[in-house]
């Protein structure tokens, strides 16, 4: 009998990968980590004249893990079969772990496929995904415990009245006793209209944070992020069931695997899900974490790189909005043309380029590379 060996239509020609270190503007911090700089991992993948774009942010042991393991993996397969390929790149992680560091190399890879395949296609990828909205919700966020007072006010208050955007995320948890006052004063800076967010960073205990969300309910802050421990489910599902009803507690930017996902719905963990395309597989486990919120009537809110977010946000049926954070803002407006710009609020794929619509900046981010 004779066999037929698949047609590789486009296959993968070159992986490529650099590391980048980016220093913040200054000391930053929330309830549980300080930092001074940020760490991208930048993926290319090449095939039928065309190179696709996909990062992480994450230790340079992604790169490593994707000059090391995964770009042989990928080189001579079809590049626009980013399923096949994406359960490929998970089984030949098995032994060191399909979470964490292997997760985040992964999500790049897989980033770059779909931006790669779009290019192929001369499709944006949003279209490719089937478009769910035309414009992105976002929110902004930042607000770090390490800005004195008047930094925070100014910080806030420029997303809601110079950028437009009417939901504001702040950081708490390093000094509970504080926060109040922080929270009641960015309320008033930023006016009643404005939504509010606040992210603990695991920074509290069931108790503490439950004390922190009566008093945030009077500034009506409407969503309490990670209020305890992430892996503490039973411990973030009693806040989301006592927290006061006008408050939704959120969780999963430290989600890598679907299962991950499930088990934090299973607990009552999450009223809103959170999910990081640049941690969580990629656009493929991106939309992966969308059917399952999909399947469970929950809402789901991507967690920071908005530039590597847009297009699958764009097209995921149960999404709330995107988080535009600061130093990833920064970031990527530094790094690559094609950066989502907000516009009232929203930020809109451009349809007019294919892929997810950026392109390197690559003398801009030379000086940054490790
Ligand atoms: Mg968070």
């Amino acid at each position: 009998m004779q066999t037929i060996s698949p047609r590789v239509a486009c296959p993968v020609e070159r992986v490529t990968v650099r590391a980048y270190r980016i220093p913040t503007e200054g000391p930053e911090s929330d309830g549980t980590l300080e930092w001074d700089a940020t760490t991208m991992t930048y993926v290319e993948v090449a095939a039928a004249g065309e190179v696709g774009i996909g990062y992480t942010y994450g230790d340079a042991a992604c790169a490593t893990l994707v000059r090391s393991t995964l770009a042989s993996v990928l080189e001579g397969k079809d590049a626009l079969q980013t399923a096949a390929l994406h359960g490929t790149l998970a089984a030949k992680v098995r032994n060191d772990g399909i979470t964490g560091i292997a997760s985040m190399a992964i999500s790049a890879v897989d980033v770059a496929l779909w931006d790669l395949k779009g290019k192929i296609l001369r499709a944006p990828v949003c279209t490719l995904l089937g478009t769910a909205r035309e414009r992105v919700p976002l929110y902004g966020s930042g607000g770090f415990t390490s800005y004195a007072p008047g930094q925070l006010l100014e910080h806030m208050t420029a997303w809601v009245h110079e950028s437009g955007i009417p939901r504001v995320k702040m950081k708490i948890g390093r000094d509970p006793e504080a926060d109040p006052k922080r929270v009641a004063s960015v309320r008033r800076a930023i006016g009643r209209d404005a939504e509010l967010y606040v992210d603990a960073n695991g920074a509290c205990s069931v108790k503490q944070a439950l004390s922190l969300a009566e008093r945030f309910a009077c500034e009506d802050v409407s969503w309490f992020e990670e209020p305890v421990y992430h892996r503490d489910l039973a411990g973030n599902a009693a806040v989301a069931r006592s927290a006061p009803s006008s408050m939704e507690i959120s969780n999963g930017e430290y989600g890598y695997a679907l299962d991950e996902f499930a088990s934090m719905l299973d607990a009552g963990a999450a009223d809103v899900l959170q999910a990081d395309v640049t941690r969580c597989g990629g656009i493929t486990g991106f939309m992966a974490v969308d059917a399952l919120c999909d399947a469970r009537s929950v809402p789901l809110s991507s967690h920071c790189a908005p530039a590597a977010t847009l297009h699958a946000a764009a097209a995921a049926k149960r999404l709330r909005h995107v988080e535009y954070f600061f130093d990833h803002v920064r970031i990527e407006r530094m790094f690559f043309d094609g950066a989502p710009e907000p516009d009232g609020g929203a930020a809109a794929c451009d349809t007019t380029r294919p892929g997810i619509g950026l392109e390197l900046k690559r003398q801009d981010a030379e000086r940054y590379a490790l």
